[in-house]
């Protein structure tokens, strides 16, 4: 089945991650989190038959082609962890705070480029693409726009499980030379750092009574994740006892 793994991983009367749930159809978006565990990593996840196909990044994506990404494979994820934020408590498989660095959509791109320009692909392509360990895509995110590719490597590590690839930015005028994903440290959901998230010691609060700035959301789709995002942090609030004045 195709969760199984997720499900086996995690004990779900602990962690607040949704449940294992394949879904009969798939919208194509895609998200990326910043995954701070043992090690700070982005995952990397495009939402596809039914659920997210996932790679954990440890440098994270980058817009600049002459960075070629280390992509580990994981195991596929539901899909409605798609819009998850919060944290893993202690204890728990991936232990640690998750903010939503990244959220759009994706298309496959045909396997052979037209005068050396890549075009849209079918759904079947990209199954297929994914099977070869050679998948074309396009994203536009928030961040994260243009062609990228997603490529399996043999491993020469001794001990390598055969999860290792590489995401990597095809050349267009998406391109960022240079790029430095620590320029963008907030979720695109909540706009809120992992501190804040985290509820680290001597971080700022979260005190906005009103949602973070996020630019005008043209997708209808994402304003739901955003709503949805909101109404949790609402209800989160109502919970956090008043304390009462020493009189
Ligand atoms: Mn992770």
């Amino acid at each position: 089945m195709p969760l199984d793994e997720y499900k086996r991983k995690r004990r779900f009367e602990e962690t607040p991650e949704p449940p294992p749930k394949l879904e009969k159809r798939s919208q194509h978006r895609f998200v990326v989190q910043c995954h701070r565990a043992t090690r700070l990593h982005y995952d990397f996840r495009l939402e596809m038959e039914g659920v997210l196909k996932s790679w954990a990044v440890p440098k994270g994506p980058s817009l600049d082609p002459a960075d070629k990404r280390l992509a580990m494979q994981v195991e596929d994820h539901p899909v409605s962890y798609f819009d998850f934020e919060g944290t893993i408590p202690e204890g728990n498989y991936g232990a640690g705070t998750v903010m939503v660095w990244d959220i759009g959509k994706w298309e496959p791109l045909s396997p052979v480029p037209v005068d050396g320009e890549y075009v849209p692909g079918t759904e079947k392509e990209a199954v297929e693409m994914l099977a070869k360990g050679d998948l074309k895509f396009r994203l536009k995110g928030k961040r994260l726009n243009g062609d990228f590719a997603l490529v399996h490597i043999k491993s020469r590590r001794s001990g390598s499980k055969g999860n290792e690839w590489l995401l990597i930015k095809k050349k267009d005028n998406d391109v960022v030379p240079g790029y430095d994903i620590e320029k963008y440290n907030t979720s695109v959901l909540t706009g809120r750092t992992l501190a804040q998230i985290g509820g680290d010691e001597g971080s700022a609060e979260w005190t906005s009574s009103r949602p973070a700035a996020r630019g005008k959301l043209k997708a209808a789709w994402l304003a739901d994740a955003v709503a949805r995002a909101d109404r949790k942090k609402a209800a989160s609030k109502k919970k956090v006892p008043i304390r009462k004045r020493a009189s």
